[in-house]
């Protein structure tokens, strides 16, 4: 029988949730900074920067539309996957295209470290500037398609920490 994956959303801060991965919407370098990247290194503790370091260290930046995993430190969840999503330059720069492939690439990555649940926060709708409107369909339709290559995902969290996105995502889920 088709297993069939829940798609959760919830309203909060992504580092409190017990999953077995969350997703950081990073930066090429990988060296933490503000918004959820800070949230997550600030509670995740030293380690995941020396985790990411050393990451960048032997392959070099995280290319936009890409993703790594770390262990995650103090968190309470089992790793971290960092995404570097694309910096909304207008939308004719690959934009919608790289969005995508970041929540594509993340799930494949969870499924292949044995990922169950996995927590998303709303990537490049922060300071990267990727209109909230026309990224959230273009997450939900890279996890529905993307799943159908993680048979071990049962569960995926839409976390939206503004009140802005979590209106979207609730009306776009219900
Ligand atoms: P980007 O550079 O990819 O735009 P940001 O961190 O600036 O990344 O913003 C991405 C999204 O993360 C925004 O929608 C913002 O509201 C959200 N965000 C900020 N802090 C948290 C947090 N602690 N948990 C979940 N989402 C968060």
């Amino acid at each position: 029988m088709a297993k069939e994956t829940k798609l959760r959303l919830i309203k909060g801060d992504i580092t409190t949730l017990s999953v077995d991965a969350i997703v950081n919407a990073a930066n090429s370098g990988l060296m933490g900074g503000g918004g959820v990247d800070g949230a997550i290194h600030r509670a995740a503790g030293p380690t995941l920067l020396e985790e990411c370091r050393a990451i960048v260290q032997r392959d070099g930046p995280c290319p936009p539309g890409k993703a790594v995993i770390t262990r995650a430190g103090r968190l309470p969840c089992r790793y971290v996957i960092h995404t570097v999503g694309p910096i909304w330059r207008g939308g004719n720069q690959e934009e919608d295209a790289l969005l995508a492939s970041c929540y594509r690439e993340s799930l494949v990555l969870a499924e292949r470290h044995g990922c169950r649940s996995v927590a998303f926060p709303n990537i490049s709708t922060g300071v990267y500037g990727f209109p909230k409107e026309r990224a959230a369909p273009i997450a939900l339709k890279a996890v529905q398609e993307g799943l159908s290559l993680c048979p071990t995902v049962e569960e995926v969290f839409f976390v939206c920490f503004d009140e802005e996105n979590y209106r979207i995502y609730q009306a776009l889920m219900q």
